[in-house]
């Protein structure tokens, strides 16, 4: 899988304590992404299956995980990929979210069995492009008003306190660069688009 960057451990892509995993690559160039760095397929960097799965075990262990996010980036580009490590997440007995451009309906009627795949293998969904004009500053997960949050397995369901908690986001300094997590918005601010 083409990755940009991995966070053993956050509160802030999903439910719980999560690994979280940015998939590089998007081919859909939604205008004002919050990532386009992460657009290109070419960048991040190459990781085995069995690497990734090992990390996610790793951080498992360290932190006690409930789940596995992917986002990016375009997680359905590399659908083949993400399913087979939503499947390692799931055998683990974590729980497996996705953040996707695509939406829901898009995906059920793709063609590509692999984008099935990963979506059976996913218990929670957050699809639809990025609106720019439509910023969504208060459901939790969510960065424009278009998208939703599907529910996709009995894992959870629709009382679950945390998903209407307020939006949060994390910040943190690594290798000397500040990175910014959780509402994709945040990210915007913190680069001074909207300030
Ligand atoms: S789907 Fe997400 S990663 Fe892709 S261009 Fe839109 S906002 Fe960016």
């Amino acid at each position: 899988m083409r990755v940009a960057q991995l966070v053993p451990c956050t509160e802030a892509e999903g439910p719980g304590r999560r690994f979280a995993v940015w998939v590089q690559g998007c081919p859909l160039g939604c205008p004002g992404c919050c990532n386009p760095e992460l657009q290109p397929r070419e960048g991040g960097e190459e990781r085995a299956l069995d690497e990734l799965a090992a990390a996610l075990r790793e951080a498992q262990d360290r932190h006690g995980l409930e789940g596995l996010t992917l986002t990016g980036g375009e997680p359905f580009a590399q659908a083949a990929e993400a399913a087979a490590l939503a499947a390692r997440a799931r055998d683990a007995g974590l729980t497996v979210m996705v953040f996707s451009g695509y939406t829901r309906a898009e995906l059920e009627a793709s063609a590509e069995p692999a984008a099935r795949e990963l979506l059976g293998a996913s218990d929670l969904l957050v699809d639809g492009r990025f609106l720019r004009e439509r910023p969504e500053p208060r459901r939790r997960w969510i960065g424009s008003a278009n998208q939703r949050l599907h529910i996709l397995s009995a894992r959870y369901d629709e009382a679950d306190p945390r998903f209407t908690a307020a939006n949060q986001v994390e910040i943190r300094l690594r290798g000397g660069a500040l990175e910014v997590n959780g509402w994709p918005g945040a990210l915007e601010l913190a680069r001074g688009r909207r300030a």
